[in-house]
C-alpha cells in the first residue's frame, strides 16, 4: 500500500509517494515562497499532489489518499492557528480544497505530529513507545506519539512547544504571532535567530543561521546562546508533559555542526532530568515530515 505525503514549510513544500513500510518511492520539492497569497500557495501544494498522483498512475503504484503536513493547528482538516510562518494559510480547508482537485481522500495534520509519526514508524523512534518530535526550522513545533493508546486519533498529539512562554519579563523583542513575547519560537526559530541577529546590530549582509552560526561577532554567539537555552527549556517542558523514551530533534536549524546541537541537548538536561529521555538528531533527512504526512494515510497498530 502506497500513499502521497507533503509537508507544507516556510521554506520547501515537499511531497512523496511511500510505502506502509516506510520507503519513498518517489520525492518532489518546491520553494514555498511563503510571503505569497494563500491561493499561489495552494496551487503549488495542489501541482505537487497532481504530479505525485500521475507519476503513480503511470508506474501502477495503488495510492491510499494524501496525507498532508502543515505547521499550526488543524481542526477538520482546516488551519485554525498558523504560528509564525504561513499565517496566510489560516481558514483554509487545505483538505478540501487539495480533495476537490485530486479525488483522492485527504487528512491534513500539524507537520511536527507528522514528523513525529514518521520517526516513531520509520526513524529513530522504532524501537519505542513514547516518542517526541521536535522540528527545529524556520518555525519551531512538537509531536508527541504514543504507541501504546491505540484509540482513534488519541496515539498523537501536536504540542505547541514553540509558544510556550519561556522568558515572560522579556520587554525588548516584538510580540510573536502568538500574542506572546518571550515565546520559544520568538527567540529560538530560524526566522527569530535571523530577526534577532539584526535587531542586535549583525553586520553580514543576507545572513542565514549557518553564515551567523559561522560569524565571531559577539551578538552572533549571544543570538545563537539564546536561541539552544530557550529551546532546550521548552523541550524540557515538553518532556516533563509527556514523558517521552525518545526526543528526536530535526527541521532545518538542526542541521547545524555537531557543536550547537551538544549545547542544545546540554540545556536541555540543565532544565529536565538527565535521565528521563534519550536526545537524537533525526537521520530521516529532509523528506521525513513528508514520509509522516503520507504514513497518516495507513492504519497502524
Ligand atoms: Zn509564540
Amino acid at each position: 500500500m502506497n500513499a502521497i505525503g507533503i509537508d507544507i514549510g516556510a521554506t520547501k513544500i515537499k511531497g512523496v509517494v511511500a510505502t506502509s513500510s516506510g520507503r519513498i518511492l518517489i520525492r518532489r520539492e518546491v520553494l514555498t515562497k511563503a510571503n505569497r497569497e494563500k491561493n499561489e500557495i495552494l496551487r503549488d501544494i495542489i501541482s505537487i499532489a497532481d504530479f505525485l498522483k500521475k507519476e503513480s498512475q503511470k508506474k501502477h503504484f495503488n495510492i491510499k489518499g494524501v496525507g498532508i503536513g502543515v505547521p499550526g493547528m488543524i481542526k477538520s482538516g482546516k488551519l485554525i492557528f498558523g504560528g509564525g510562518t504561513l499565517t496566510q494559510l489560516v481558514g483554509l480547508d487545505l483538505a478540501k480544497g487539495i480533495k476537490k482537485e485530486i479525488g483522492f481522500k485527504v487528512f491534513a495534520d500539524n507537520d511536527s505530529n507528522c514528523f513525529a509519526l514518521a520517526e516513531s514508524y520509520f526513524g529513530a523512534g522504532k524501537h519505542y513507545k513514547r516518542v517526541a518530535g521536535v522540528i527545529w526550522g524556520t518555525g519551531i513545533g512538537g509531536g508527541f506519539i504514543d504507541k501504546n493508546n491505540r484509540g482513534r486519533n488519541r496515539h498523537r498529539m501536536s504540542v505547541e512547544i514553540g509558544h510556550f512562554v519561556v522568558e515572560p519579563n522579556i520587554k525588548s523583542e516584538p510580540k510573536d504571532a502568538c500574542g506572546a513575547r518571550g515565546c520559544v519560537e520568538n527567540l529560538a526559530s530560524g526566522k527569530n535567530i535571523v530577526r534577532r541577529y539584526y535587531a542586535m546590530g549583525g553586520k553580514i549582509k543576507n545572513a542565514g543561521v549557518k553564515e551567523i552560526y559561522r560569524s565571531k561577532e559577539k551578538i552572533a554567539k549571544k543570538v545563537l546562546e539564546d536561541a539552544y537555552k530557550y529551546l532546550g527549556m521548552g523541550i524540557s517542558i515538553l518532556i516533563k508533559r509527556t514523558k517521552p523514551e525518545i526526543v528526536v530533534i530535526g527541521g532545518g536549524v538542526s542541521s547545524l555542526p555537531q557543536s550547537a546541537y551538544k549545547k542544545l541537548v546540554y540545556y536541555i538536561y540543565r532544565y529536565a532530568d538527565k535521565f528521563s529521555s534519550k536526545i537524537v538528531k533525526s537521520k530521516l533527512g529532509n523528506f521525513g515530515g513528508a514520509l509522516g504526512a503520507a504514513s497518516l494515510m495507513f492504519r497502524r497498530k
